[in-house]
């Protein structure tokens, strides 16, 4: 059983601790018989004594329940083009208000994010936005939609559910960049918030997931179906091929084919290049060639629109009609040049309708970056 409401009604699920608006009480966990509480977000499960903090750091026990630690809190903002969560379908060439936190529920000995990721640092959370003033902050600046990303989410689901919600009141998209590495009950409550998500699918091999993560891939294949199945979200998948541990061909084509048959050949698969970080440097930098390999083995599996990232590569960049082959949207890193949609989202030249979320015409933020501070200094 896992505990929605407190035993403590003077401390309701979402109030914050005394004197602390960034601490707040959570939801999902459940005491056991050795007088540890059990965390019921992610399959991790920490069972933590007083006092204890569990692997990602920011979310802790402290009395008889479970705390938030980093509610409101961020380790900066950043107006990037949607194009780089990765997401090619959803809202091409508009500006996403970008955000993380600190800490994760997985523990890749490859992040490419690990000085966010990994931080048990306070001030890597110098930033301070609550929900409503990140919302209006997307709208003042042209922002089409907020991105919860550079650490996972799931670690802060409170602050990411509540924010996409104030969102929402503006007419303001939410945007997950995720591991997927959640249990049922929150799955539900994370994905009902959100308008588009990007899931890694790291390896289709529960060894890796064991030996490089410290997680398993089950629960991640469970919300890749889960969103699919039971959401209206769009999805985009990001597969970070590392050479060696996850590039084989007899992998890519199980997971090729797993992705067509369970969640349809539209999806869109993004194959990207991994760069030597953080506590893994036995494997070199990701080959072009090896990209081109994995989408050809994606297309022949049937999959209708994969990519690659990461690397210079117009032609894996862009976006082809399924119908006639026509050019739909060019993409030369992160900049839009040609565009082949109609005002409905189809091909121009056959008619062909392109899956994802599209408006009459693309967004012009170009590759753009940039920093932007928006509340107070902690
Ligand atoms: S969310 Fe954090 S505390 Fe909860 S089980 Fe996962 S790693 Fe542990």
């Amino acid at each position: 059983m896992t505990y929605s409401n407190p035993s403590d009604p003077s401390t309701p699920t979402g109030s914050p601790g005394a004197g602390d608006p960034h601490r707040i009480a959570v939801d999902y966990w459940h005491p056991l018989d050795d007088g540890r509480l059990q965390c019921d977000l992610c399959p991790r499960l920490c069972k933590l004594h007083e006092g204890q903090r569990g692997l990602c750091f920011v979310r802790e026990r402290q009395g008889d329940r479970l705390w938030l630690t980093s509610y409101g809190r961020s380790s900066g903002f950043c107006i990037d083009p949607i194009e780089k969560k990765p997401l090619n379908h959803f809202l091409p060439g508009t500006p996403v208000l970008s955000f993380g936190t600190a800490g994760c529920n997985l523990a890749c000995k490859f992040c490419q994010n690990w000085d966010m990721s990994k931080s048990r640092e306070q001030d890597t959370l110098a930033e301070r936005a609550m929900p409503a003033e990140l919302a209006d902050a997307a709208l003042r600046l042209g922002c089409r939609s907020v991105a919860f990303t550079y650490n996972d989410p799931v670690s802060f689901l409170e602050y990411a559910v509540d924010t996409a919600a104030a969102c929402r009141e503006q007419g303001v998209r939410s945007v997950a960049v995720t591991a997927g590495y959640i249990c049922d009950r929150p799955r539900e409550r994370l994905f009902g918030a959100l308008d588009a998500a990007n899931v890694d699918l790291k390896a289709f091999d529960e060894r890796f997931y064991y030996k490089l993560c410290g997680g398993h891939l089950k629960p991640v294949l469970e919300t890749l179906q889960y969103i699919v199945r039971e959401t209206r979200v769009w999805l985009e998948i990001t597969c970070l091929l590392i050479p060696g541990e996850n590039d084989s061909d007899a992998e890519l084509d199980a997971l090729c084919h797993w992705v067509a048959s369970e969640l349809g050949a539209d999806i869109p698969l993004h194959f990207t290049a991994y760069h030597p970080d953080w506590k893994f440097h036995s494997a070199p930098p990701t080959p072009g060639s090896t990209l081109q390999r994995a989408r050809a083995i994606a297309r022949q599996a049937g999959l209708h629109y994969v990519y690659t990232g990461n690397v210079h590569d117009p032609e894996g960049g862009s976006t082809w009609c399924q119908g006639c082959g026509a050019l739909l949207i060019e993409r030369d890193w992160y900049r839009l040049g040609h565009w082949g949609l109609d005002a409905r989202g189809a091909c121009s030249r056959c008619g062909q309708r392109l899956p994802g979320v599209f408006e009459a015409r693309p967004g012009d933020w170009g590759a753009r970056r940039q920093p932007v501070r928006l509340v107070t200094q902690a």
